[in-house]
């Protein structure tokens, strides 16, 4: 069937399957930065005189989040942070294309080369207990360096990419092990209840991959094609989301309903019943953590 923009009339370029309508490129591109913006209003993710450090893998959900964010507020603080993992073939290609991101949104970038700073690469991961499941020390280094970075360099908001099929897919792994802990840290801010902790934001909470993946190439933005080969984990979440998109095709608007439930309803009951533990700091490098020694530099003696 063919489909007509709903804005302009034009021929549809795009069609938004939970809502039953098309867009030409350029009003989808509008309806895209709509999205966003009323997503950090919604939520009051960002105020006036905050500096915002987005965190770009070189990828087309974090392209399209620094790419929208820059021009929905264009007066705004906004930076970008890579970090260069070290994984051979790939990492390369990513600073390659986050760089032509950053030069094309006009954005400043800082890139943090694991190499360089540090002596490792995240592949080193290999020779310890975590053999191929390098997704789990992987996801710990970056949280830790991009919040460390954003702090030490007076950011007052971490914006991350991602988006309502991640944040489904996680919440429907969460449910069906009863993951309460899990579930509750799944808001679209993470408020800072840390001085060294700088708080979360996620503009793109209602945004699916599908609208991504369309508004970075509406927009021409350079961005990384292939997955990352020690993507052992993520092919499990791939999985999840095929499922979930197939549920989605039985039951229209599934994964939007679900997000929305779980914000609305749930995660105000979940809160009550979750005591989280306040922060002390690492014994080794001082940075926030839940133990006498955090989960960095846990990881990091594992590689000494
Ligand atoms: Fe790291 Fe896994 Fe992502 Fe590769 S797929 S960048 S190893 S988290
Ligand atoms: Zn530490």
């Amino acid at each position: 069937m063919l489909y007509k923009c709903v804005k302009c009339g034009g021929e549809a370029a795009v069609r938004i399957d939970y809502a039953t309508v098309g867009f030409c490129k350029e009003c989808f591109k509008e309806f895209f930065e709509r999205k966003v913006r009323s997503t950090v209003l919604k939520y009051a993710m960002i105020k006036p005189n905050d500096r915002v450090l987005v965190a770009v893998s070189g990828g087309k959900d974090s392209s399209s989040l620094l790419f929208a964010l820059r021009k929905v507020f264009p007066d705004l603080k906004i930076e970008a942070f890579h970090i260069n993992l070290g994984i051979k073939g790939y990492s390369k290609e990513s600073e390659h294309k986050v760089s032509e991101l950053a030069e094309y949104a006009k954005t400043n970038l800082t890139i943090f080369d694991l190499e360089k700073e540090l002596g490792i690469s995240i592949e080193d991961f290999k020779n310890t207990v975590y053999r191929r499941k390098i997704c789990a020390p992987c996801g710990v280094v970056k949280r830790y360096l991009i919040n460390k970075v954003a702090y030490e360099k007076g950011f007052t908001k971490v914006a991350t990419a991602h988006t309502l099929d991640d944040t489904v897919a996680l919440l429907f792994n969460g449910y069906l092990h009863g993951d309460v802990n899990g579930i509750v840290r799944l808001k679209p801010v993470l408020p800072s209840t840390h001085t060294k902790l700088v708080a979360k934001i996620k503009p793109l909470w209602e945004v699916t991959d599908k609208e991504c993946l369309f508004y970075a190439l509406f927009c021409d933005l350079p961005y990384i094609t292939e997955p990352c080969p020690l993507g052992g984990e993520t092919t499990k979440m791939r999985e999840r989301k095929e499922l979930i998109s197939e549920l989605s095709t039985k039951i229209r608007g599934f994964k939007h309903i679900f997000l929305k439930s779980h914000t609305k309803r749930m995660l105000p009951l979940l809160e009550t019943s979750v005591n989280m533990l306040p922060l002390i700091e690492c014994e080794l490098c001082g940075m926030p953590s839940s133990e006498r020694i955090c989960a960095f530099c846990k990881r990091m003696r594992l590689l000494k």
